[in-house]
Order: structure tokens, then sequence, then C-alpha cells
């Protein structure tokens, strides 16, 4: 496919900078998987190019979720699941493993046929993620770019332990276990610092602190020398305080500020990355919720709070703040980043064009590539999307995306597996 050239014209393209305006009159010539050029209309030479006419619909750049999980499909279950036992069975045997490898292909491909260009996964089973990631950059699925952490490291009776996280005992455990999943070749590394949600029964105190000090510099020194950078799972204010003195470079979820917290984001250049979605069916009581109780609406309601106080404060102080889904979740599907893009508007004040922004451009700095997407630049790669309406006019255009690039790849009308019966719930309970 070399020096195959495609043009696309006729469309208004919004090009994921900061203060991006809608720009009609241009065409977007891809060759390969990049973009190399945007010229004029009245000049471009259409001659060597396959033409894609975009009817005058908004091309825009692929989306980038920021936190996910790929397991999962947000499908509310009857009762609690064992999520524990359900793992172990995925990961101890070749079977096991060939269901979970496809339950994450299956739901990455997914993301990527609503727009989600980069998903980048924090906590997985076993080496499931990067299999999969490999398979889609060897051309053997089709799928979003993934950036993993493969399994995540927690403590025991920490968030995720046995699930999503191996638990650590010890410093060395700490060292181990950083070391075993560096041999699945991860992007990164996530821990899991303190408690979520569902992992304490007492009111009024979720995101407790239950990752020692000393296993957190462990680890993040340990990841640091392979160069990875360090995500962390943090729902409360001394594990925030404890996570950006000992290395960890973007906070997942995060806690109320105040300046220490503030000063020490800025001070070790770290980032907030929000996550609205898994707290709304909690904060808003969805009916059908298998653990709906006054204690997890309360601690949902704190968390929430913190998260959006912390993003209001970095956006003030200049400290980046991403945007996630935390997929995998209750209610949260790997292909409603949109829903997101939105509660980031609702609940942190921002205006449509700055949660784009953020959904695309702030998003690839914080993953680290910036360099290669997220706006629609030349030189970069060509991931794009293309929706029927404005989306800086009304963001939920983006549910409905009428065509995916990915590296060049094209996707027309893509289809997207939605669940109608979460979709029905979610459309009730959208601010
Ligand atoms: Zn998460």
């Amino acid at each position: 496919m070399n020096n195959y050239r495609t043009a696309f014209i006729n469309g208004i393209i919004l090009d994921g900078t900061r203060d991006m305006v809608p720009v009609k009159d241009k065409v977007i010539i891809v060759e390969d998987k990049k973009i190399v050029s945007i010229e004029d209309k009245s000049s471009a030479n259409l001659s060597d190019c396959r033409v894609v006419d975009l009817g005058g619909k908004y091309i825009l750049p692929g989306l980038i979720n920021l936190h996910a999980h790929l397991p999962g499909t947000g499908k509310p279950t009857k009762k609690p699941m064992n999520l524990e036992l359900i793992c172990k069975l995925l990961s101890s045997n070749p079977l096991g493993q060939r269901i979970g490898k496809g339950m994450v292909a299956s739901n990455a491909k997914n993301a990527l046929m609503a727009g989600v260009t980069t998903i980048r996964s924090l906590g997985g089973i076993a080496d499931f993620d990067s299999a999969v990631r490999d398979d889609i950059k060897n051309g053997k699925l089709i799928g979003p770019r993934i950036i993993t952490a493969n399994s995540a490291i927690t403590v025991k009776g920490g968030h995720m332990a046995n699930t999503f996280a191996y638990v650590a005992s010890s410093k060395e455990e700490v060292v181990e276990l950083v070391d075993k999943i560096a041999k699945t070749k991860p992007d990164l590394i996530k821990l899991m610092i303190t408690g979520g949600v569902m992992d304490t029964n007492e009111l009024g105190l979720p995101g407790m602190l239950l990752m020692p000090a000393e296993y957190i510099k462990t680890a993040c020194d340990r990841a640091h020398s392979y160069g990875y950078k360090v995500a962390a799972h943090v729902q409360g204010y001394d594990g925030v305080i404890a996570a950006l003195e000992n290395g960890v470079d973007t906070i997942e979820h995060g806690a109320s500020p105040d300046d220490k917290m503030l000063d020490l984001f800025n001070k070790k250049g770290a980032a907030q990355v929000v996550t609205l979605s898994p707290a709304i069916p909690y904060v808003q009581r969805f009916q059908n919720m298998s653990n709906l109780s006054e204690v997890a609406v309360e601690n949902s309601t704190v968390i929430i709070k913190g998260m959006v106080e912390l993003a209001k404060e970095c956006l003030k102080n200049k400290i980046p703040v991403g945007i996630g889904t935390d997929s995998s979740c209750t209610y949260v599907t790997q292909y409603g980043f949109w829903r997101e893009i939105v509660h980031f508007v609702n609940y942190c004040g921002v205006s449509n064009s700055f949660a784009l922004h953020t959904a695309t451009l702030i998003n690839a700095q914080i993953a680290g590539i910036d360099k290669i997407t997220g706006s629609i630049e030349v030189g970069k790669m060509a991931d794009m999307i293309v929706v029927e309406n404005n989306p800086l006019e009304d963001l939920s255009a983006l549910q409905n995306v009428s065509m995916v690039v990915f590296e060049g790849n094209l996707f027309i009308d893509p289809k997207v597996k939605k669940i109608p019966e979460v979709e029905t719930v979610l459309d009730e309970h959208m601010a």
C-alpha cells in the first residue's frame, strides 16, 4: 500500500488544537499511514488520489480514551460477579486465555468503531492487552492503538486485588511484580494506591491509602528504570500526596486538593486523569445496580466531588487534565467515550471545544504520543473520525461516527455493538 494516496475532500476540519474553529475548503491528503499535506481545495492536485467526499460532514482527530479496562463490556449483571474467580479461570489455562484475549479484542474493536483510535488500558488480566495490542499492530486483528499497563499492582485487600491487579506484600515483591509485568512488554505500569468506591463499607471513607509509601517509591523507581511511566489509581488526599511524592506520573481519578497537592503536581510535572462515568450510576441512583447501597452512593458523591474540585484547580493552575471512561465498570461501555466528554463539560465547567481538545490533543500529550497523533496536522498519523453534525455545538454528535480512519485505514459506516438496555438507562441520565 506504499504511496497510496487518499484525499479527503468537502469535510469541515476541527483539528483538535486548543482554539480550533471549523475550517472549510481544505483537502486532507493521506499517504500510507500519515497525513502528508493539508491543501487548499482550489489548488489541490487529486489526480493520483483515491478521493473520499465527506459531503460537508465534520472531520476531527480520532478520540483518545485515557483510562479504560478492556476485559469488560460495562453491561450490568443481576448479581455481583465473582470477578476473582473469573479472572483466575481466564488466565490459568490455554482455553481461558483464548477466551479472555477474544473478549479484549472484541471490546477494543468496538471502541475503535465508535471513534476511539487510541485507548490507554490501566489494569487488565495477565498479558491479554499487550497480546491483542501486538496482534493489531501486526494486522492480525482490527482495533485501536492500545497503550497498556497489563495487570496492575495492588496490596492485599487492595483495589482490584487478584482481578486486574497482582498483590504485593513487601518491597521485594513489588520489584518482582514490576519485573514480571515488564516481561509482558507493557507500555506503562499501573499501581492501585488507595481503595475504590466498592472497597469499603464505611460511610465517607472511600479512597483510603492502602499502599505503603515505600512500595510506591520502589515501584516507581523500578518502572522508571525500564523507561515506563507510572499511572496510579488514587481516590483520597493522602494517596495523592504519597503518589506524587514518590514518583507517580499520572493521578487517575484524584481527590480534593490544597496548595500542597497542587505544588506537588507542578513540581513533579504530573497530570490528573478524570473519570466521571463510573460514579454517575451511583450518584444518580440507577435502578438495576446490583450494589447500589447508601454507602456506595455517599462514597461516590465524595469521589466525584474530589475529582471535579481537583480538575478545576488543575485547569486553573495549568496542570494537565486528561479524561477517560474507566470502561468495564458497570454501565461504562467501551463505545461510550462521548458521554465522558459531555460529563467533563457538565461537571468541570469547560467548553465543548476545550473538552474536545482534551479528548484528543491533551490526552495525546499526557499519554506521550502527541508527536504521532491527537490532532489533524501534517506529519501525524491519519487517525480521524467523521461525524454528521458540529460537536462544538453539541457533543452528542460524537455518538454516531460515520467514518473512522485509523493509521490511514478507512472504516466507512463502522458498526458499533451497542447494549440497548444500557443505552436506554444512560440516555435517561445524561445531565
Ligand atoms: Zn480504572
